[in-house]
């Protein structure tokens, strides 16, 4: 018989899991248990719709069976079973998420971790097994199969015998070694153990032989073996949050969810009232690798008193809090609604708000009491939230705007808007932001310089959302939001205002030769928001230098263009010897403009349209 390999996939997939530290070998059990149970969700789904399958419920159940002189474990189910191409599919190759995971893993190099994203299956067994045999025989079918893999070399499949319809999946335990002990799991009471912390709520019963010599008046000893029932089988959600421990919850969340990072936070609730339902909700610690991408489905899986109606109800979350995780319960949801009826259902409306709302609360909390890891789901998704914001234009800020982090020039460090005001200073009305590329570039920046002189706090916007977020809140408790890089923001008094006006109506036909001078330029002025430097920019009107930027680089068609100001120190000798050259060298004059402009381009890190003009111009005048 020739041996079938594994996909390159799922061969590299083996080798990390197997070899990786990270992982905790116990789930195998948890991995084998929950696609026995699933099997026989198949079988029972069938029996809904298909009279031939006649079935007895009561009888579905998940058999361990331990053997400690030949080192295997068995674990049995009555379920669906596999086909000859169902075992050469199902457990040759890896899910399709798998390899594209794969893809991204090798591009990025990422670690091990990333297995963590999704459901390790059947492979896990590999970890402790050294051999792994599934017999198997679908419902509907006369022949069985059995599939036999060393995890190593590829794997078999041939024809077997076997009465039931169901799948046997036989571990041939690995070899112990100095470090390594296999035999932990010939013992029954490590395993009930491990069925209780990752598969107690499984819905079948999962049972174990149990042995008891007994000894009767004669005594005579027998040997009398009866069947054990290792779960409760009562949904999680459905118990009390106080007998829950937390690592049960992690290990279901892991199990349901496909994260093997713990969630941030999980929000158990009973709700009674208008609408009665009970809901498990996660927020991961981390984006799902797709989160970010049209792939990306978001919902809640939906029950009605304790059966799965839909996987991922999308009417339960708004898309600003698409990262949810978790699952609803409520008797008020009837079996029989189809997609669409449910869509208008109002129960389903009513338990969307409430959810939203406990969220929102939720997220709150973290933020309140746990700074570290409200910024740790920040980073994860953050830019979700102001996306939200922002594609609604502004209609879902009420929830969200308390919610948002901007980093500020305090520190560096991240403030909510409330913190932002609570900070501000006397006479302060605006919250003043500036956008750049990254904070170390942002704090250089010539129009950012004299508000930290004046110690005003800056938001440092930069995320390419920020600015857009921001436009669509308008403003946060009647404070406008100002870009330090717009023209008509000033710190100056009224005194100072008017001797500058002054100044620039003095130099007005300078500045219109020095405009013709530059093609780009709305207008040209004095400024004494400068320190050190000599020059700036800043914009008119709504488009700013940086939306430009982002507008332009998007493939809408349509270009932008801000209406640019050339702002030139009028403390700095620059200006002096501008005066000077209008007078005597009006040639002169346009050449350190173009130089001037230039050189406020680099400063906010744009790029200079001709450089080779430049270099040109600064040649010559390095010649003099
Ligand atoms: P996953 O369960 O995440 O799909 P697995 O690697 O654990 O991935 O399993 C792959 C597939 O093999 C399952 O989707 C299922 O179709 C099939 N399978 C695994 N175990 C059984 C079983 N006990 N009975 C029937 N089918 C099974």
């Amino acid at each position: 018989m020739t041996k079938k390999q594994f996909r390159a996939e799922s061969k590299k997939l083996l080798d990390l899991m197997i070899n990786s530290v990270y992982t905790n070998r116990d789930i195998f059990l948890r991995e084998l248990v929950s696609n026995a149970s699933d099997a026989i969700d198949k079988l029972y789904y069938k029996s809904l719709t298909d009279e031939s399958v006649n079935l007895d419920k009561d009888e579905f159940k998940i058999k361990i069976e331990l053997d400690k002189e030949n080192r295997t474990i068995k674990i049995l189910d009555n379920g669906i079973g596999m086909t000859e191409e169902e075992l050469d599919e199902n457990l040759g190759v890896i899910a399709k998420s798998g390899s594209s995971l794969f893809k991204e893993m090798n591009e990025k190099n990422k670690d091990v971790n990333i297995i963590g994203q999704f459901g390790v299956g059947f492979y896990s067994a590999f970890m402790v097994a050294k051999e792994i045999q599934v017999l198997s025989k679908s419902f509907g079918n006369d022949e069985a199969y059995l599939w036999v893999s060393d995890g190593d070399s590829g794997y078999t499949i041939k024809k077997a015998d076997k009465d039931t319809v169901g799948t046997e999946i036989t571990l041939i335990l690995k070899d112990n070694t100095d470090t390594e002990n296999y035999d932990e799991y010939l013992e029954s009471r490590r395993i009930e153990g491990i069925v209780k912390k990752y598969s107690d709520y499984v819905k079948y019963p999962i049972v174990m032989d149990e042995v008891e010599t007994k000894t009767d008046d004669e005594d005579n000893s027998s040997i009398e073996t009866t069947e054990k029932t290792l779960n409760s089988m009562i949904p999680i959600w459905k118990k009390s949050s106080d007998e829950v421990t937390e690592e049960e919850y992690n290990a279901y969340y892991s199990d349901k969810f496909y994260d093997y990072e713990k969630p941030i936070k999980t929000v158990h609730s009973k709700i009674e009232g208008q609408v009665s339902y009970n809901s498990l909700l996660f927020i991961p610690s981390h984006a799902p690798y797709d989160y970010y991408t049209k792939e990306f489905e978001k919902g809640l899986q939906l029950y009605s008193n304790g059966v799965l109606i839909m996987d991922k109800c999308a009417d339960l979350l708004p898309d600003y809090f698409s990262f949810i995780k978790g699952l609803v319960d409520s008797e008020d949801i009837s079996l029989n609604l189809s997609r669409e009826v449910l869509q208008q259902d109002r129960q389903l409306k009513l338990i969307a708000k409430s959810i939203e709302k406990k969220i929102k609360s939720t997220l709150e909390e973290i933020l309140e009491d746990n700074r570290e890891d409200y910024e740790k789901f920040f980073d994860a998704f953050g830019m979700q939230l102001k996306y939200g914001i922002y594609s609604s234009y502004g209609m879902n800020k009420d929830t969200l705007k308390d919610l948002l982090l901007f980093y500020s020039s305090k520190d560096k460090k991240r403030v909510t808007l409330k913190e932002y005001i609570s900070n501000m200073k006397e006479g302060q009305d605006k919250i003043y932001y500036a956008c750049g590329e990254s904070l170390d570039k942002i704090d250089m920046l010539p129009n950012v310089e004299r508000f930290k002189d004046k110690e005003y706090e800056v938001l440092y916007l930069v995320d390419y959302v920020d600015e857009f977020t921001i436009q669509a809140l308008m403003e946060y408790e009647g404070k406008k939001f100002a870009n330090v890089a717009s023209e008509d923001v000033s710190l100056d008094s009224p005194e100072e205002k008017e001797a500058l006006d002054k100044k620039n109506e003095e130099a007005k036909d300078m500045f219109s030769l020095m405009k013709e001078a530059l093609a780009d330029v709305k207008s040209v002025k004095y400024t004494n928001k400068l320190k050190n430097h000599p020059v700036c920019l800043s914009t008119e009107g709504a488009i700013s230098l940086e939306m430009q930027k982002i507008m332009n680089s998007m493939p809408t068609g349509e270009e932008v263009k801000a209406d640019i100001v050339l702002e030139i120190n009028e403390n700095h000798p620059i200006a002096d010897k501008l005066k000077n050259l209008y007078e005597n060298d009006k040639e002169m004059l346009a050449d350190y403009t173009k130089i001037l402009y230039n050189q406020a381009r680099l400063i906010e890190g744009l790029s200079v349209e001709n450089p080779t003009e430049l270099t040109n111009l600064i040649c010559d005048l390095m010649s003099k």
